[in-house]
């Protein structure tokens, strides 16, 4: 049995790690704000939900049961992330000549491959935004009756947020208000009818020519419209979680307007608090500068996946601490592969050794590793020096089944059973070996060495081909050869 030490997360809302205490004891909610569905997923928002995929992961494997809500956005995203520019949806599915909603289908089936593929779970539920229309609607018309919401008077239909009804505006990102001047672009012929130069929009009348359009608050089917992109995540947060959340989570991007903003809706129309932790995660840059579409600087999802390997891209995305901003590079991603590599290459050694020494099978787990492991990872998902255990961890094996004593099978299975363990709280994808594969492999790498020996090359490269292709690595060493099988 192990002892999983107290949980301490940064909270964003106190700029302090505090204890996480949930509302009900061993009950979470959570809610993430997930991806807008226009272009596939780059390694930068692959770290991000890395981040809760890490958090899930930590809180079940401390005992919680947890209720992970992670919405899709498919609607009501603009191209500046305010109340300006287009839905980056309809822009894209114009640009390809294709019906928004094909475009999001599609993108939502290769997000979940993709996730998948580098063992990413699935959130209890993921919700779209387009589903969710007449709550937001219901929204909207609650903040007009508590008198939150006002109507911008040259465009019937669209409604705007008054900020400076909402004393507590602000008080997650510490905004100055006074001194702030938003005002965009397109937001010219709106901001002289703006009350507050934060105040956002919630609904948006839509021009004549916009694809995806409903039935407005207020005049039904008479004005057709769209939600702002704040909205979604308030109205589905509620409808899955409940008034108060334990903890909500995001992007560094999302504090000083889209969580600030869902902060101001879903709390006037509740009079509770909307969540009690706040977590944000770091950007991945390049060369310094945020990894983002928009830049044009940044690495698909897939494609990393397709250079170094699932696993290798896994242990990537973990490598940096979820608050710390890492710059990626192909020369690094290479480096984290070799480190992979290296890990898998002495877990299966290990439990070739154990196989073939067909030993007793044990359960034990090293306690002094894991309780160093689940410390890192109780303090704030500390996942570096989570990561440090899994390199002490695989150096004890090397020596281990380097020496040249009697072999230990009860600690070196101790270490292998810790090496899982590690391995599957971080949500790294690997490979086990059973002895059934253990034998078919090895009986194939004595026959090619058979072949070796009546120099019958073609043959001995066959086998050696037909082993590569499925996966296997192959090492001829001075002491003979060594085998293991990278994710
Ligand atoms: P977006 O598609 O821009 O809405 O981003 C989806 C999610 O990925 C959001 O939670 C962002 O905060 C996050 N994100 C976007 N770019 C990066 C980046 N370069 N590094 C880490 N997270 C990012
Ligand atoms: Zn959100």
């Amino acid at each position: 049995m192990i002892d999983y030490p107290e949980l301490y997360l940064f909270n964003t809302m106190s700029r302090k790690k505090e204890k996480f205490i949930p509302q009900e004891p061993n009950k979470v909610s959570f809610y993430s704000c997930g991806q807008t569905v226009y272009q596939d997923i780059h390694v930068g928002n692959a770290k991000t939900y890395v981040a809760w995929d890490l958090l899930w992961r930590t809180l079940v494997t401390f005992g919680y049961d947890v209720m992970h809500i992670q919405n899709f956005t498919d609607v009501g995203h603009l191209t500046d992330d305010g109340d300006d520019g287009d839905d980056k949806i309809q822009t894209q599915a114009k640009s390809m000549n294709t019906d928004p909603m094909e475009l999001v289908d599609s993108l939502i089936f290769e997000y979940h491959n993709s996730m998948d593929a580098i063992n990413v779970h699935r959130p209890n539920i993921s919700p779209r935004a387009t589903s969710h229309i007449s709550e937001m609607i219901q929204m909207v018309e609650t903040l007009i009756d508590k008198g939150y919401a006002y109507e911008i008077k040259n465009d019937p239909g669209t409604f705007y947020y008054d900020t400076a009804k909402f004393a507590k505006y602000g008080e997650l990102a510490k905004l100055n208000l006074e001194g702030q001047i938003k005002g965009s672009r397109k937001e010219v012929k709106i901001i002289n009818q703006k009350r507050n130069p934060s105040d956002f929009a919630l609904w948006i009348k839509a021009p004549e020519n916009h694809i995806m359009k409903y039935i407005s608050p207020k005049y039904g089917s008479k004005i057709l419209g769209y939600p702002g992109w704040h909205l979604e995540c308030s109205a589905m947060a509620q409808k899955y979680l409940g008034d108060t959340i334990d903890i909500h989570a995001g992007g560094v991007d999302h504090i000083p307007v889209h969580h600030t903003n869902e902060i101001a809706q879903s709390e006037a129309i509740t009079n509770k608090q909307f969540a009690n932790y706040w977590l944000h995660s770091e950007f991945i840059t390049i060369n310094g500068e945020k990894m983002s579409k928009s830049l044009n600087n940044y690495m698909s999802l897939n494609d990393l996946i397709l250079k170094i390997g699932a696993g290798p891209t896994k242990l990537l995305l973990l490598q940096a601490h979820y608050r710390t901003q890492s710059d990626f590079s192909l020369d690094k991603a290479e480096s984290i592969k070799i480190k992979y590599t290296r890990f898998i290459r002495s877990y299966h050694l290990g439990i070739q050794k154990l196989s073939q020494n067909s030993s007793k099978k044990v359960t034990n787990i090293n306690s002094k590793l894991s309780n160093a492991f689940f410390d890192a990872l109780a303090d704030d998902l500390n996942s570096p020096l989570a990561i440090s255990k899994i390199n002490e961890l695989t150096k004890s094996i090397d020596d281990l089944i380097t020496d040249d004593g009697k072999l230990d099978t009860t600690k070196l299975n101790e270490l292998t059973n810790t090496f899982e363990l590690f391995f599957e709280t971080l949500g790294i994808p690997y490979q086990k070996l059973d002895d059934d594969e253990i034998q078919l492999v090895n009986q194939i790498l004595e026959n090619r060495e058979k072949y070796r020996q009546e120099k019958a090359w073609a043959k001995s490269d066959m086998l050696r081909d037909i082993l590569e292709m499925n996966g296997y690595t192959i090492n001829d060493t001075n002491k003979g050869h060594e085998w293991f099988k990278l994710h």
